[in-house]
């Protein structure tokens, strides 16, 4: 019916109806799985499916909720679509894990990183920290699977009994200068992070992302070699394979099935339109931001930027200041987006030569034939993909 209506896609309303229906849906689905619950602020719905590739090598079905529907509803749908699946790979909302951490019982929670998002939207993250430390504090037969070099994942996965630290990099340092533990300044140099006042230190790893390679437990060295582009993916992989290996998946049985994955949820996928290659990336956060810019092809390929501010967006940009837009100097930029003014402000005082355009098919009349990349944010990103679902 949703589907029908063009009001969703179906993703979450069976799981609505179901807990209206019978408040405690969503523990009677999970009982008896083996779930994992992946959270963080940027890269969850990547990661979630790169552990559901990993654990195909099980030769078992697979709960997931693919499509990034994080909230109650969106897990209760993507367990109950699935009633056989011994295993359940659930992506879930920064606010909803204490909650789907009592109501799931996950075998393994996997916390990627804490940064700051829309404001009017998400919790203030030290918050967010203060209760995921509270939460796994209590879960005493869950296993968490963390980023060691994210100071706040770290503080809020040290209450928990069994962690696997994770070096999985931290490009993004502008919410983590203080010590979530006492409030001092947090040094910084080769080894890690620490804080000179009250001990809080990186906590020693067993699975490092160097480079192109991971390095398991044992010493391992593979290189990743994956299709997904950039260091982000590169730092959601490794976790991927450090949850993968607790369910007796080992790194060689997983990376071919890692890099397999091409594209999540439209991200990272290429489409051509009138002789341009345009590739889609998605960016909700400052954070975010800087990991697209990270995958740009080398300049003069131009770049799209959308930025929308509705809902699900964020009503209030303010956060597109915390972005460094000088990275894109030297190649032609075009700018759309319901927001585009207030981008367009933005990089004006980054000194960034741009060109206001209507939408995707204006941009790719304005630019040479080539590639394109298009970085948007949460909506804008879904109407990019409309339009150029249209034309296919
Ligand atoms: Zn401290």
């Amino acid at each position: 019916m949703s589907r029908l209506s063009g009001r969703g896609d179906g993703s979450v309303i069976g799981g609505a109806v179901g807990l209206r229906m019978e408040p405690d849906l969503l523990r009677l689905l999970a009982v008896g799985r083996q779930i994992v619950l992946v959270t963080g602020t940027n890269g969850k719905t990547t990661t979630t499916r790169l552990i559901t590739a990993a654990l195909g090598a099980l030769g078992q079905e697979v709960a997931s909720n693919a499509f990034g529907a994080n909230m109650a509803a969106g897990l209760a749908s993507a367990l109950g679509r699935a009633p056989d699946a011994q295993f359940g790979v659930l992506e879930v909302d920064e606010r909803y894990l204490p909650a789907m951490i009592e109501t799931t019982r996950p075998r393994v929670v996997t916390l990627l990183n804490l940064s700051r998002d829309q404001m009017d939207r998400a919790a203030e993250i030290w918050l967010v920290a203060r209760r995921w430390r509270e939460a796994l504090g209590q879960a005493q037969d869950c296993h968490v699977v963390a980023n060691a070099d994210d100071p706040l994942i770290a503080w809020a996965a040290g209450s928990a009994r069994r962690v696997t630290w994770v070096a999985a990099g931290q490009r993004w340092h502008e919410d983590s200068w203080c010590c979530p533990n006492c409030g001092s300044h947090l040094r910084r140099d080769d080894l890690g992070w620490r804080c000179g006042e009250c001990g809080l230190a990186r906590p020693a790893t067993r699975w490092v992302l160097d480079g192109d390679s991971v390095v398991d437990a044992g010493g391992r060295v593979r290189e990743l070699s994956l299709t997904l582009p950039g260091r982000a993916n590169r730092s959601n992989a490794v976790i991927a394979l450090a949850v993968a290996d607790l369910f007796g998946v080992d790194m060689d049985q997983a990376l071919p099935l890692l890099r397999e994955v091409s594209s999540v949820a439209g991200r990272y996928t290429q489409i051509e339109r009138r002789g341009r290659m345009l590739r889609l990336l998605l960016a909700k956060n400052p954070a975010g931001w800087l990991e697209a810019f990270d995958v740009l092809a080398p300049a003069p390929t131009p770049v799209l930027l959308a930025v929308n501010a509705q809902g699900p967006d964020g009503k209030d940009t303010s956060w597109l200041w915390d972005v460094d837009y000088r990275v894109l100097r030297g190649r032609p930029v075009l700018v759309a987006g319901e927001r585009r003014l207030d981008l367009a402000v933005r990089l004006e005082a980054d000194q960034v030569e741009f060109e206001l355009v209507g939408g995707v098919d204006d941009a790719v009349d304005r630019v040479p034939p080539g590639g394109l990349d298009v970085i948007a944010n949460y909506t804008a990103f879904q109407q990019i993909r409309t339009a150029l679902g249209r034309a296919q």
